[in-house]
């Protein structure tokens, strides 16, 4: 019952939140919050007794003593530890989590965008302000989930997406497993690309449809039929002609990459980020740092992936690919924490559930990073990696007024993050609980 009420008074809090009335351009909502504990990712220090001022979306003012505006609205979570909305920097919101063509092949494209209006929500209401999507199979779906959110029109996160997957004919991020006479939909395997002037096509098509970033799969994957994580799928010249091609429309690249050589062609090549990083050596190590590369490593969903082969029988392939890959992956992240490599929060969410991405922090830790060094990862960190410090990833004035609350310290148990109570995006409460 308590949780109906609580999931009734949700209700109402996202309702007063989307609701029109707040939205009169010639006065912006004026909002006051007083954090009993406020986590300055920019210095990585926890300050006590701070307020924020909130004006139309974004912080004007951070503080200790600030004056209460008349009319101002004031939160108090004063009993709590504020914090700036999280950031996943590897989601698939856009998508429903199945490679399997046959599956995928039983909806419309329709019925898929409508299917995954959930996963933006929880993902919202677990503290996750801003996702970096990284590909969907039906092309621009994410393109579309992001702008109907952005309209208020699906409540979920801030989206950055990158419109469809770059691979290579049968690759790591092509719908496999069908015979060789089934044509599928232009839209599962739009981003299918043989040559740098093919990826240069691609790239460009993307960019002018709307994509954010661009996704290019270096090497092989675990959940594809006939593909091989060790494998090098993309050429140096083909991961060169995506960065560049991308940097002539302002956008940076991530890339997919678990085989170690691949992962160097990446980074070489100059992509933001590498997804994954599970075989990564110590000369990969060394050129993520020299590079600036930021590594973003998904180290919790193994856990999710050896539960439902315990509960459902996953494809013999999917699981060979995977048995010992997650250790290592572990390890080397904690090499690379260690060698001071820029680290990001990326989860993988869709392999995982939607909306427990916050279960890969406690890993993070326990693999060597400090509870602040986790925290960043998925605010500081990864604002930096998708080139929106100055708007996203921090409580500094000019940001976005994407707070979130825990009750207790964080800093002392980093599971608290899986507890969110509360979440505000750009000035609108989603969620509020005691
Ligand atoms: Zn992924």
């Amino acid at each position: 019952m308590l949780k109906q009420l609580a999931f009734i008074a949700l209700l109402l809090i996202v309702a007063a939140a989307v609701s029109p009335a707040q939205q009169t351009p010639s006065s912006p909502q004026v909002t006051v919050i007083r954090a009993g504990r406020l986590v300055d990712v920019d210095v990585g220090r926890v300050l006590t007794s701070q307020m924020l001022l909130l004006r139309g979306g974004k912080i004007e003012a951070m503080g200790e003593n600030l004056p209460v505006p008349a009319g101002a609205t004031v939160i108090d979570l004063s009993k709590m530890t504020v914090l700036p909305g999280l950031l996943d920097c590897h989601t698939h919101l856009a998508d429903l989590g199945d490679a399997e063509p046959l599956l995928v092949l039983q909806k419309s494209a329709v019925e898929s965008a409508y299917a995954v209006i959930p996963n933006a929500r929880v993902t919202l209401l677990a503290g996750f302000t801003t996702v970096r999507d990284v590909g969907v199979y039906r092309a621009f779906n994410d393109v579309a989930l992001r702008d109907a959110i952005a309209k208020g029109i699906v409540i979920g996160p801030r989206m950055f997406v990158a419109g469809a997957y770059i691979t290579i004919s049968e690759g790591a991020g092509a719908m496999t497993g069908l015979a060789p006479d089934i044509q599928l939909p232009w839209d599962l395997h739009f981003g299918e690309a043989n040559s740098p002037w093919e990826v240069r096509q691609r790239v460009r098509q993307l960019a002018h449809r709307g994509a954010d970033h661009i996704k290019i799969l270096s090497t092989g994957a675990v959940l594809t039929h006939g593909s091989n994580p060790k494998s090098i799928e993309f050429t140096p010249e083909e991961l060169q002609a995506a960065v560049d091609e991308a940097r002539n429309f302002g956008l940076r690249v991530e890339a997919h990459a678990h085989a170690a050589e691949g992962i160097k062609n990446a980074i070489r090549a100059g992509v933001a980020s590498i997804e994954h990083a599970t075989l990564i050596d110590d000369e990969g190590i060394a050129l993520a740092k020299e590079h600036g590369t930021y590594l973003d490593m998904d180290i919790y969903d193994e856990e999710c992936i050896q539960d439902t082969a315990k509960k459902s029988k996953p494809p013999a392939d999917f699981l060979e690919h995977d048995r010992d890959l997650g250790d290592i992956q572990r390890r080397n992240f904690t090499k690379a924490v260690r060698a001071g490599v820029k680290m990001s929060f990326g989860t993988d969410a869709g392999v995982c559930p939607h909306g427990i991405n916050a279960r890969q922090f406690a890993y993070m830790v326990k693999y060597g990073m400090t509870p602040m060094q986790a925290i960043q990862s998925a605010t500081s960190n990864a604002a930096d990696l998708l080139g929106k410090s100055n708007l996203l990833g921090s409580l500094q004035p000019g940001r976005y007024a994407d707070i979130i609350a825990v009750s207790g310290n964080p800093l002392e148990d980093i599971r608290l993050l899986e507890n969110v109570k509360f979440v505000m995006k750009e000035g609108r409460i989603y969620k509020q609980e005691p």
